[in-house]
């Protein structure tokens, strides 16, 4: 079994533990948080042991009830491998402990892609984790963006992409963002990272983003456009999204044309915490002009695509299933998740 450790435990850290535990290869050794809360408790019931960075705070936890297994170092030495899922910017701090203990270390899209210099994606670059002391999960919108395009470039060439990202406000449960009533453009200025960001996975690829943030919680929604090298038809582009296991197809017999009916069709396949781990592309809206142009909308669940590949690239930088297939195989099995169809 591989000892988990997952430094971070909120949005992104209680996923990655839950997804950890469901698998047959390895174990939380412990998550860690910084102040009392709601996901605390959460982690008691769940009967992770619970680690702090400051044992100064020892008394406010035990006070509530929740008893701490130790300080952070601990947990971490206990480890194989530490998830961290800290928030943006809180990794790069930490970098230099894993180095000092000797420890493997996954970090989050909120760090740049130079506090790890290697950017992960399950079905891109499996086979070279292994090497890598650290790693990194580009963001949400990127691992969106590279799931699809790789899988259009491998099966039709990629000539360049273009894509809108209009991001959501905040996640669900936080409310210190909100309440909002606006459009903001982020950033004004174009391109937006989020091109650079799917470089650092797919460098070959000609990408210019666009993005915005608007008034709702449950998932972005991309616009993309790319032009192919080969000519195709949609029938064609939709049979290789079919053959992707993180690819889902919202089909337009559903009649689901947003993001809440999207979350709603989720909670009612009783995912856990209505997570669609794939990316939600709209049959209707995949298009095929003059052979070469494709065009669709996606949706993407910013809480939920990262998870499966946290939990694949632990075993890449562990080494312990060479083959990527059989990993992604394992992972989606193991959380139950059929793609969206
Ligand atoms: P979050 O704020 O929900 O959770 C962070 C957790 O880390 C909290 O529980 C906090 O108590 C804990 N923490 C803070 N400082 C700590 C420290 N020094 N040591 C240990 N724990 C500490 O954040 P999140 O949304 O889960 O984001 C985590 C990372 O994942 C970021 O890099 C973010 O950019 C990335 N990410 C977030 C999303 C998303 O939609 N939420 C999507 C993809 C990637």
């Amino acid at each position: 079994m591989i000892k988990v450790a997952v430094n971070g435990y909120g949005t992104i850290g209680k996923r990655v533990a839950d997804a950890v535990t469901a698998q047959p290869d390895m174990e939380v050794v412990g998550v860690a948080k910084t102040s009392v809360s709601a996901d605390a408790y959460i982690a008691k019931q769940r009967g992770y042991p619970l680690y702090i960075a400051d044992l100064g705070k020892k008394a406010a936890f035990e006070k509530a009830g929740i008893e701490i297994a130790g300080d952070v170092e601990a947990m971490f030495k206990a480890a194989d491998i530490i998830v961290d899922a800290t928030p943006g910017g809180v990794g790069e701090k930490n970098r230099p402990i894993y180095e000092k203990l000797g420890k493997k270390a996954i970090f989050q899209g909120g760090e740049a892609h130079e506090v790890a210099g290697f950017s992960f994606n399950a079905h891109v670059n499996y086979k070279e984790a292994q090497e890598h002391r650290f790693a990194r999960i580009v963001s949400c919108n990127s691992t969106g963006l590279v799931r699809i395009i790789h899988t259009l470039d491998q099966a039709f060439g990629v000539e360049r992409v273009r894509a809108v990202m209009v991001r959501r406000a905040s996640d669900p449960g936080d409310v210190k963002r909100g309440p909002v009533d606006a459009t903001v453009l982020n950033p004004a200025t174009i391109p937006s990272h989020h091109g650079p960001d799917v470089n650092t996975v797919l460098p070959h690829i000609n990408i210019v983003t666009l993005a915005m943030i608007v008034p709702t919680t449950f998932m972005h929604m991309h616009a993309i456009q790319m032009d192919l090298k080969k000519e195709t038809t949609r029938d064609e582009v939709l049979q290789v999204f079919k053959n992707h296991s993180r690819i889902g197809i919202v089909r337009k017999d559903t009649g689901i044309k947003s993001n809440a009916q999207l979350r709603e069709y989720a909670q009612d396949l009783r995912r856990p915490r209505a997570d669609v781990w794939e990316n939600g592309i709209f049959e209707e809206s995949v298009s095929v002009l003059d052979g070469k142009e494709f065009y669709c909308f996606q949706a993407i669940h910013q809480e939920a695509d990262v998870i499966p590949e946290n939990v694949d690239c632990i075993r890449a930088m562990m080494g312990t299933v060479k083959d990527p297939q059989e990993s992604i195989r394992m992972t989606n099995e193991a959380l139950n998740f059929v793609a969206i169809r």
